[in-house]
């Protein structure tokens, strides 16, 4: 009898696969997001467009992608003891990560505006960070923490002269030896005990001088951090009360003498997302740290590192969010539903045209903050400007992100939730910059504290929209608004969030008015200032340009 069975491999064919996009890949994240290329030129970072091209293809590449996303998927773990019972302490990563740190430290984002002071030099930077976001955000953890550090460190002479030459360097050298061995050096920070993380000074761990003290002196710690990322690089700049009040302590992982530092990790916290980043709670006892600046001064010191983490803070939120915003309309203009594209589809096209918008608006936002990082030391109205919008900024690019990566992860339909692709790592992460480094209410609080110790912080603020004004009645309108609203004092703790949300929404609008093409600009204001639109992303007004809006943000 003839076999009727189909031969054993037949059963797999069963279809063919169609409608499904390519992976987005091997493309340049600089070149292809026409928001950040304009950012990075108006606030005086055209001069690096070539080194960020480079980098932003680098990123780009199947490679990198491939790393970021294995990164995440094998998660540092502790190593406590090796196998003779003998301490360690030690954090073991897989190679992917190694291979990400590799990239973002040598391309100096650690460092480089400190390494190679010129113009423009923190939003350059601030421009290729908005780009690693969107591949490997654990490994900014590291890179925003060293690069926060340096202010602070060059407040001690013996300190700096050790330490800025391996921070300065662009050579990632993992080994967990002394410092005067290594190729380059990291540092983090521990401010956070289990009593309270907004509220320092309820810190409990305690510093007691092992000489004279006071500072550049040693001193010797006891006590505990609850939070303390990083615990494998090479020292942490730590809070700790000393006889004299809180303050900040410098803190290596290894001794003069060439011993270990008494830093003993708990566990690793089991984060929701931030996989490929190892955070530790730690205890010391005994440790030795110098002190850094002048005891009972340690909250000056160590949120002088907090401005600069909190920039980045807005930056990797700007970045995170344009990565989610790439994916979903790179999805989109390849999807088919319906017989036809679903860019094609008019709603679509609202909700990735609205989702573009809040894109780039963050992108501008942050950078402009770079600038202000850039020129502060030379221009008292930047100055003031960084002073009041640091805050202002972290605040609300961050807490805006969220709600667009959910919308841009629905565009995707169901692979949108699945965990193999790009969006579930920005999904898991985006929540953590509106978290650390000061969360929500916190910033809010900061703002108005601004305000009051420096009422003229105001008018640096005044001055970035007074060149928008007559060019968009809505706006125009929202400028005005602004001013009763900083004129009506009472009630102002409660209405922190509010009259931020507003500086900050009338500040994207201007910039992009001054900055962007109509189109972006004239549905930014209409929905966001003008009040025509809904409650979800998707609603911006009727006659809007949404295909020219989701064309120029497309990655392509
Ligand atoms: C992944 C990750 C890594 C971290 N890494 C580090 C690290 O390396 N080093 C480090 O020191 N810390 C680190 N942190 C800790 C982080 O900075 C703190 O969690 C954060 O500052 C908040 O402190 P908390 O958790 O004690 O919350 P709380 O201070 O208890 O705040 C809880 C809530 O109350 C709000 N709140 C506080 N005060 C007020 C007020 N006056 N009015 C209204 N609302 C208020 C806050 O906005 C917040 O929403 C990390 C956190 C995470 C999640």
């Amino acid at each position: 009898m003839t076999a009727l069975l189909p031969p054993a491999n037949a059963a797999f064919d069963t279809h063919e696969v169609l409608n499904q996009p390519p992976a987005l890949e091997d493309y340049n994240l600089f070149g292809t997001d026409r928001g950040l290329v304009n950012a990075a030129e108006v606030n005086g970072a055209g001069w690096a467009k070539d080194q960020l091209a480079a980098y932003g293809a680098k990123l780009g590449s199947a490679w990198a992608i491939e790393q970021g996303r294995l990164a995440h998927r094998f998660p540092p773990q502790l190593k406590l003891f090796d196998r003779f019972g003998h301490r360690r302490d030690e954090v073991e990563f897989h190679p992917a990560w190694h291979n990400i740190m590799g990239l973002i430290i040598g391309e100096g984002l650690h460092s480089a505006p400190w390494a190679d002071p010129k113009p423009g030099a923190h939003v350059a930077r601030a421009a290729a960070y908005v780009m690693h976001a969107q591949i490997e955000p654990g490994s900014q953890c590291p890179t925003t923490m060293t690069y926060g550090s340096v202010p602070a460190l060059k407040r001690d002479a013996a300190i700096a002269a050790e330490w800025l030459p391996k921070i300065y360097s662009r050579s990632y050298d993992p080994a967990m030896k002394p410092v005067a061995q290594k190729s380059g050096a990291l540092i983090g920070m521990g401010m956070t005990e289990k009593q309270g993380g907004s509220d320092v000074r309820a810190n409990t761990t305690r510093a007691l001088p092992a000489g004279a003290g006071g500072p550049g002196q040693e001193y010797v710690i006891t006590g505990h951090k609850w939070f303390f990322s990083c615990p494998q690089i090479d020292a942490h700049l730590v809070l700790a009360q000393a006889p004299g009040g809180l303050s900040c302590f410098f803190m290596p992982h290894w001794l003069p003498d060439g011993t270990p530092n008494a830093i003993r990790i708990q566990r690793l916290k089991d984060k929701v997302g931030n996989k490929s980043n190892a955070s530790s709670e730690v205890e010391f006892e005994n440790a030795h740290g110098w002190l850094l600046g002048e005891e009972g001064r340690g909250v000056p010191t160590i949120i002088e590192m907090g401005t600069y983490t909190r920039l980045d803070c807005a930056l990797g939120s700007a970045g995170l969010l344009r990565g989610a915003v790439a994916q979903a309309l790179h999805h989109v203009y390849h999807r088919r539903a319906f017989q036809r594209h679903l860019i094609d589809q008019p709603l679509m096209t609202n909700v990735v045209a609205d989702l573009a918008l809040e894109s780039e608006a963050a992108t501008l936002l942050a950078l402009r903050l770079a600038r202000a990082f850039d020129r502060a030391e030379a221009s008292e109205q930047d100055a003031a400007f960084r002073r009041l919008c640091t805050p202002a900024v972290k605040y609300w690019v961050c807490k805006r992100a969220p709600n667009a990566v959910v919308e841009a992860m629905e565009v995707h339909g169901g692979n949108g939730y699945v965990d193999e692709g790009p969006l579930g790592l920005l999904y898991k992460e985006i929540p953590l910059n509106s978290i650390w480094e000061g969360s929500g209410n916190v910033m809010c609080l900061d703002v108005l504290r601004a305000l009051q110790k420096h009422p003229d912080s105001i008018e640096a603020y005044f001055a970035e929209l007074i060149p928008a004004r007559g060019n968009d009645k809505a706006l125009d309108a929202a400028i005005n608004d602004l001013k009763a609203e900083f004129a009506d004092t009472a009630e102002m703790e409660h209405r922190a969030r509010h009259v931020v949300e507003k500086m900050m929404v009338t500040l994207q609008g201007a910039l992009l008015v001054r900055h962007s093409i109509p189109a972006v600009a004239d549905a930014f204001c209409a929905s966001r200032l003008g009040g025509d639109w809904g409650r979800a992303f998707g609603t911006l007004p009727k006659g809007t340009d949404t295909r020219a809006i989701a064309d120029r943000a497309r990655p392509v």
